[in-house]
């Protein structure tokens, strides 16, 4: 075998990635685009969708979205850009030690949250309520609309045109109802199915990434304390022990310490029990893992702790005096937008007045769920403040 760079070999020729696993997807089991397409040079397909994710307008937008702040509150929140960053490396992290396919895992976690609306949850709540009439709205249902339809930068097709296990995995939720809607991508839902391995495990990562920064932003804020936090057994032990090693640490340095030796263990311990569920179900084939129960878990020790993790940022932080405020705030911004957009479709821009003529409700929500935070203020700043020209 020849050992000169791939480059020096030949162009096109890719470079050796890992060895995947039978059942993870890979160029042997993929479903491919809804458009065909040449093969790509030089990459994957997933290393493709990866690519067309990055470039894309709602990518970019991410950087100013929040999560659970608002993003003129300090520049040292997570977004949703680095948020999605995170959960893509974490993601990765664990899908090179199960042998899955960490371009497409990495492709699902940069996309997972292109849906989400300006101000977080809130928003996303406020958006919903207002379509409650016209079919709801869904974060998830929406990042797919717009990898689907509403990104148009490519000639050939609208959206990106990624292949059917991206779009599954950004596709972790949906309802029945929208789920028979959408043929080959809902089917799952209707048949109780698993999605890849690859989906799952983004899906989790996600969860091992918001817990952990939003206990740095928490405490970051002052909504939260070190006392607090003591009470939650996965933070206390860790913060235990660094403590001993290191008594006269500050408090900033141990807080980060201990975060670092949470999203370890939580990664770790992540990688073992799936491990441990992939060899004992011992799928062959990704049909098997379809039909197989979710693999990529926690162990039951490790799953209950997260959950009491989970449990105390749900009550001391999300639900804290300080971000309700700002949470209502959001709710009556989206809401007045809603209405005056509905009310009046030349009040939107003209790209989005001429899917109003056909979708009025539809196209004011992809409107709306495509703002940033700060866009969303200006809006309304422009539409409702009387000294505002
Ligand atoms: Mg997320």
């Amino acid at each position: 075998m020849s050992r000169l760079p791939p480059f020096q070999q030949g162009f096109p020729r890719l470079l050796q990635v890992p060895e995947l696993a039978p059942y993870a997807v890979g160029p042997h089991n993929t479903r491919g685009r809804r458009e065909r397409e040449a093969a790509p040079v030089g990459r994957s397909e997933f290393q493709r969708d990866r690519d067309r994710i990055i470039h894309s307008t709602a990518f970019r937008r991410l950087e100013y979205k929040t999560q659970v702040f608002v993003n003129h509150e300090g520049d040292l929140f997570r977004t949703r850009l680095t948020h999605s960053l995170e959960v893509a490396q974490i993601a990765r992290s664990v899908a090179r030690n199960l042998q899955l396919n960490e371009d497409l895992v990495e492709a699902i976690s940069l996309a997972h949250d292109l849906g989400h609306t300006p101000f977080g949850h809130a928003g996303q709540d406020a958006l919903h309520r207002c379509m409650q009439p016209h079919g709801g709205f869904e974060h998830n249902l929406q990042s797919l609309r717009v990898v689907d339809l509403l990104e148009q930068r490519y000639a050939a097709f609208d959206g990106l045109n990624l292949c059917f296990e991206t779009r599954e995995g950004i596709l972790k939720h949906c309802s029945l109802k929208n789920a028979r809607e959408l043929g080959c991508i809902g089917e799952r839902f209707i048949k109780r199915k698993r999605p890849s391995l690859e989906a799952q495990l983004a899906n989790v990562a996600d969860e091992i990434a918001y817990n952990n920064h939003d206990v740095d932003d928490g405490l970051r804020s002052g909504l939260l304390t070190v006392a607090q936090l003591a009470q939650v057994k996965l933070f206390a032990r860790h913060m235990k022990r660094v403590l001993r090693e290191y008594p006269e640490l500050d408090e900033r340095r141990m807080v980060h310490e201990t975060v670092r030796r949470m999203i370890s263990t939580l990664v770790i311990d992540l990688t073992r029990q799936s491990a441990k569920n992939i060899a004992r179900a011992a799928p062959r084939t990704l049909n098997e893992v379809r039909a197989a129960p979710a693999l990529i878990a926690f162990s039951p020790t490790i799953q209950a702790q997260q959950a009491e993790l989970k449990r105390f940022l749900r009550l001391k932080l999300y639900q804290h005096y300080e971000v309700a405020r700002m949470t209502s705030k959001a709710r009556r911004i989206i809401t007045e937008l809603f209405t005056a957009f509905q009310a009046d479709p030349q009040l939107l821009p003209p790209q989005d007045q001429a899917r109003a003529r056909t979708q009025p409700a539809r196209a004011v929500a992809d409107y709306i769920a495509g703002m940033t935070d700060r866009y969303a203020m200006r809006e309304h700043r422009i539409l409702f403040a009387v000294d505002k020209i």
